[in-house]
C-alpha cells in the first residue's frame, strides 16, 4: 500500500479545496502525523486479471459527509482530477476515488 500526502496549492479558489498529491510514503503513520489529508491506494483485480487502483481519502480532523465532498484531488500518477465513487466510511476515513484517465487506459478506452 502506498500513502500520498496531500497539500493545498496557493490558487485554491475557495469553492473547492484543490489538492494535489505531494509525496509517497510507505508508512501510514508518518502521513497521519504530518498531513491533514492523505490518500492511500487500494488495489482491486477484476475477473480478467486487470488491476484497478482506487484511492481512499483520510483526514486528521473530523469531517462531516458534506465537508468530505468539497475536495477535488489530483491523481498521484497522472494529475487528472479524481472521481469520487464511494462515500465516507466515518469522520476520518472519507470517500473512495478513482482516476478517470488511469482507469480508461486500463479498460482500453484510450
Ligand atoms: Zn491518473
Amino acid at each position: 500500500m502506498a500513502v500520498f500526502g496531500l497539500h493545498k496549492p496557493n490558487n485554491a479558489d475557495g469553492r473547492f479545496v484543490y489538492l494535489s498529491s505531494h509525496k509517497t510514503y510507505s508508512s501510514e503513520d508518518y502521513a497521519k502525523q504530518n498531513y491533514k489529508l492523505y490518500l492511500t491506494d487500494e488495489l482491486d483485480k477484476d475477473e480478467h486479471g486487470r488491476i484497478f487502483t482506487y484511492y481512499r481519502l483520510h483526514a486528521m480532523d473530523a469531517h462531516s459527509p458534506e465537508q468530505a465532498m468539497r475536495y477535488s484531488i489530483c491523481c498521484p500518477k497522472c494529475g487528472a482530477v479524481l472521481r469520487q465513487i464511494g462515500r465516507s466510511l466515518n469522520y476520518h476515513d472519507l470517500g473512495l476515488y478513482e482516476c478517470p484517465e488511469c482507469s480508461a487506459e486500463k479498460e482500453g478506452r484510450n
